[in-house]
């Protein structure tokens, strides 16, 4: 029996998948054969093979890739049999543009997606005209979107699921699908009934904004998840410049980039596009984003941001000063902000990209080697699953170029790493939990009624229960008073607990002390 069902048309998701028993966390919650599978590599076509040249009109070296892949879904397709058609073509996802009439971002990244379809469609059935008889133009353009909207990446092959693309994507997700082995599987504890999951995006690291505008563009929806709306950005969460001090450089010392002293962030609070950021130790409040400006920037993080993407898509321009951006983004930002990670990336694909001598080899490994103390020690989740298999890539690199022990070794040693790690792998980068410093600070509201000299209790999170006397009166409803609680007023064996309640109490928006 399936652990998953169809749930057709609920209100604003359409079809979803819904858990028809209890999972546990690492548990396969589907594996199922594909509906239609399209090669993502051009020389396997079995019908005419065209160039690259013939399908696409663009300079632009990426969308012609991305139009080659159109082609070869719509390839699959035509070759597929009738009843594999019908199916495609009546129970995938599928938009009209009228959906999007209220919504001119959604209507332009509609019309993006569906003009290259139309090109394509239209191209294939001049092209390979014999293996399209009987289908339609419209048909065609209909199929191209649907893989553009449901499809799942399987080994070097594009798929479409009959359950899986019904998953519902999250920020958060409950289940991670692996685009090695096709199946999904569980994340977190699963309850009977349990909506499933999936982040549909490559990785769990860019802030709520890019997560956005990334899914308005390819899935064409916004996001509104937990993690969307909880309005906690920590993909950008910054060391507090008021709570750790700078250089004289303007930077933060490496010790604090890399969290070998504890560290306060700050993070942007409220929904979306609101600019309230919060230190959540110091309790400081910044109206505008507290990276002080650098040399006249604006907005620093802004710039910086682009300077990342950027050196992600043209590696080979950046690649000399890769190095020192990284550790500048790093001191600047600190470790758990999104663009050092970026650049930390794209840093190893310019290093994949690059043939070595055995002397910058040797100072490759010993930067592995520091890169995997460094990760071990301060990521888990989807962070650490993203670093991993990219540092086992680019090994892998370089092993197949040259003869390599060192490499080798190093090699067998992440990839046993990720073994290990992926069989227990619970947390997501999200559950990473920040530092909190003692006493906690928390206003408390006054009972209505209360008399002076008069007990009463008060219980602000999980786990915390305070007694206290109304010393003052109270001038109206509504107050609040500031309690202090020093560590050593708690149970040595709660103290954990508690600092955990504290943190999501505060996420959750508790009043705090300024
Ligand atoms: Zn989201
Ligand atoms: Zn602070």
């Amino acid at each position: 029996m399936r652990k998953v069902r169809i749930e057709r048309g609920r209100e604003n998701l359409g079809d979803v998948l819904v858990a028809t028993k209890s999972m546990d966390i690492g548990q396969v919650v589907l594996k199922e054969e594909p509906v239609l599978v399209a090669s993502r590599d051009p020389t396997k076509s079995t019908l005419r093979k065209p160039k690259r040249s013939q399908i696409s009109t663009s300079d632009d070296p990426l969308t012609a890739e991305v139009e080659m892949f159109y082609f070869m879904h719509l390839e699959a397709f035509a070759r597929a049999n009738r009843d594999v058609q019908r199916k495609v073509l009546d129970t995938f996802f599928c938009p009209t543009v009228d959906v999007f009439s209220k919504d001119a971002e959604l209507k332009r990244a509609y019309s993006v997606l569906r003009s290259r379809g139309e090109r394509v469609a239209s191209f294939v059935k001049r092209f390979n005209a014999e293996a399209c008889r009987g289908l339609t133009l419209k048909e065609l353009e209909k199929v191209s979107l649907i893989y553009d909207l449901n499809a799942h990446r399987l080994g070097n092959s594009d798929v479409l699921f009959e359950y899986a693309s019904k998953i519902t994507h999250s920020c958060a997700p409950n289940t991670r699908y692996d685009p090695r082995t096709g199946s999904v599987v569980a994340l977190k504890p699963i309850k009977k009934g349990d909506l499933i999951t999936s982040n549909y995006l490559d990785t769990n690291l860019f802030p709520t904004r890019y997560r956005r505008e990334l899914l308005c563009k390819t899935k064409l929806f916004w996001c509104k998840c937990r993690r969307c709306e909880q309005g906690v950005d920590l993909p950008r969460a910054m060391p507090c410049v008021n709570c750790v001090k700078r250089g004289e450089d303007g930077l933060f010392d490496l010790s604090v980039a890399l969290e070998d002293v504890p560290v306060s962030y700050v993070t942007r609070r409220g929904i979306l596009e609101s600019n309230k950021w919060r230190c959540s130790n110091c309790r400081k409040s910044f109206d505008s984003n507290p990276l002080a400006p650098i040399d006249k920037i604006k907005d620093p993080e802004r710039h910086l941001e682009i300077l990342a993407l950027d050196m992600t898509c043209n590696m080979k321009q950046h690649h000399k000063d890769a190095g020192d951006f990284f550790v500048y983004t790093l001191r600047l930002l600190g470790a758990r902000h999104w663009i050092p990670r970026q650049v930390q990336q794209a840093l190893l694909r310019v290093g994949m990209n690059e043939n070595m001598d055995s002397k910058k080899r040797e100072a490759v490994h010993d930067g592995l080697d520091q890169l995997w103390n460094w990760v071990e020690k301060h990521t888990d989740g989807d962070a650490r699953y993203e670093l991993r298999d990219l540092v086992i890539l680019f090994l892998r690199r370089l092993s197949s170029k040259t003869y390599d022990r060192r490499g080798d070794e190093l090699l067998k040693l992440w990839e046993k790493r990720v073994e290990i790690e992926n069989s227990f792998r619970t947390e997501t980068y999200l559950s990473r939990k920040s530092y909190v410093r003692w006493p906690l600070k928390i206003d408390l509201p006054v009972p209505k009624n209360l008399k002076l000299g008069e007990v009463f209790v008060s219980r602000p999170f999980e786990g915390l229960e305070l007694k206290m006397r109304l010393l003052e009166p109270c001038h109206k409803d509504g107050d609040t008073f500031r309690v202090k609680i020093p560590k050593s007023a708690v149970d040595e064996s709660k103290i954990e607990s508690i600092e955990n309640a504290y943190r999501d109490w505060e996420e959750r928006g508790g009043e705090i002390v300024d």
